[in-house]
């Protein structure tokens, strides 16, 4: 029998903002643990709860870039749970009325296009972090994180592929770093996500019982993870019996999910609306300066670079993958309109730099205008692009311009043709068995002797004219 998987994503993306949801602690990351705490977040009787207003701008932005409808009434809701990173014993969330609803966010895959649902996006609290001592009965509690405001954005069961649920969790986290509001870093936490996963009978509109994965903190272990359970659930299913609603751990060493715990169903938590916080009313005309204020978006971005510089799909995707990279290679087409060969140079030698140096766009050791002079160098002859390849290589090394470091090093192309037929005439004098066999039809040595020519040059003689050159005074006996 053929399965087709369900896929649904819970996305938790930690908001940006200075101060905690609730409170006016510090949301820095990194601080002395229980250093940024306060009676508010660590729930101590009396204290009330007052929302950051940055919050709910953070989240309307969310909002309205993956196409939802902000809720003009929404409300705060506790989640009763006993664990002791929760000092309150309960969450504050949002449950019955979110924030919003309804979205859709477009993903590509093999050139496919995919429509994903949003179902909601609600705002919550974080909860604190425990850490254990191993080979010691001791756990350690930091309550830094209590009440760091976050939200959740729950997808439709729309995906159907592993891939597809990778492609839609790079997208999304393009979307919340363009609208800085969430740094959208997966190995420190702020970006999270946990899976929902069943197979069904292909061509079936029943949905299969489902396992919610947990633990998926990179983009590799959510493809890897949902590839493992949807195979599980087909060996299980394969052999006439059931599979058990439950919550897994992806366990990255082993390559394989565990069963964690049964499945809660949300009347476990016992939710009712929090009495301490009004409902959330927002006005239609803070909706709409919120949607005036919206960036350009990864994907009409995309759209933009592939229609206004002609970059196949390919390059687009890669440079608007980062809002500070689209800008990079904008900047440097101000200085040199030659988008195709910026945009090599972006997508290899420089990303391969900063990969290398795990360095991002904004650490990068050479600016756009600096890349876009020494391009203009290659553009214009001055050097080849295998020397230009050196010299990019000396200015990350150095921070020297490029043109200095062409000038001091003596780099300059040599264009001239009369010198590169004086040296095209000794390399063929030096090889007249070569040149023999190349009149007698192999002409494959032209790469030979073009390889002769670029080594007696230091690599500097203009390429293309090397070329005219041999060919003319091999052919002509
Ligand atoms: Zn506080």
């Amino acid at each position: 029998m053929k399965f087709e998987p369900v896929i649904g994503l819970e996305i938790h993306a930690q908001l940006k903002t200075k101060t905690k949801i609730f409170c006016a602690c510090s949301t820095a990351f990194g601080a002395p643990p229980n250093t940024h705490i306060c009676p508010v977040c660590l729930g101590m009787p009396g204290v009330l709860p007052v929302l950051n207003k940055k919050v709910v701008e953070y989240t309307m932005r969310m909002a309205l870039a993956t196409g939802c409808d902000i809720e003009e009434v929404s409300r705060f809701a506790r989640k009763n749970y006993f664990y002791p990173d929760l000092p309150k014993g309960y969450q504050i969330s949002q449950y019955e009325l979110p924030i919003a609803r309804k979205g859709q966010v477009d993903v590509e895959v093999n050139g496919k296009t995919h429509q994903i649902g949003i179902t909601r996006i609600h705002m919550e609290e974080d909860a604190g972090k425990l850490s254990h001592d191993p080979g010691r009965p001791v756990s350690r509690v930091d309550f830094n994180r209590t009440g760091v405001p976050l939200i959740e954005i729950v997808s439709e069961p729309d995906i159907r592929s592993p891939e597809a649920a990778g492609a839609y969790l790079r997208q999304l986290r393009a979307i919340v770093r363009y609208l800085r509001i969430c740094d959208g870093n997966l190995e420190e936490g702020s970006f999270r996500c946990d899976a929902n996963v069943s197979i069904r009978p292909a061509g079936s509109e029943t949905f299969g019982t489902r396992t919610e994965i947990k633990n998926l903190n990179s983009f590799k272990h959510v493809e890897k993870a949902l590839q493992y359970e949807i195979s599980r659930q087909k060996e299980i299913l394969t052999d006439g019996v059931a599979v058990t609603q439950e919550t897994r751990l992806w366990d990255p060493e082993k390559h394989r999910t565990q069963s964690m715990r049964s499945k809660e169903e949300a009347h476990d938590y016992r939710y009712f609306p929090d009495p301490d916080l009004l409902p959330l009313v927002i006005d239609t005309g803070w909706i709409e300066n919120v949607r005036r204020e919206l960036p350009e978006l990864p994907a009409e971005k995309k759209k933009r670079f592939m229609a206004e510089y002609s970059l196949p799909s390919y390059d687009a995707e890669i440079l608007t993958s980062d809002r500070e990279l689209a800008t990079y290679f904008e900047d440097c087409l101000q200085e040199l309109a030659q988008p195709k060969l910026v945009s090599n140079w972006i997508m290899g030698s420089l990303l391969g730099l900063l990969n290398a140096a795990g360095k991002s766009i904004d650490q990068t050791p050479i600016s756009a205008a600096d890349l876009a002079q020494l391009l203009k160098l290659v553009d214009d002859g001055t050097i080849s692009g295998k020397i230009a390849k050196t010299v990019f290589d000396e200015m990350a090394q150095s921070g020297k311009s490029a043109r200095r470091i062409v000038e001091e090093k003596g780099l300059v192309q040599i264009s001239d043709s009369s010198a590169i037929e004086n040296i095209v005439s000794t390399v063929m004098g030096a090889n007249p068995a070569e040149v023999q066999a190349y009149r007698n039809g192999k002409t494959k040595l032209l790469g030979f002797f073009v390889g002769q020519v670029m080594k007696a040059t230091h690599g500097k003689a203009n390429p293309k004219l090397v070329n005219e050159i041999l060919r003319k005074q091999l052919e002509t006996q």
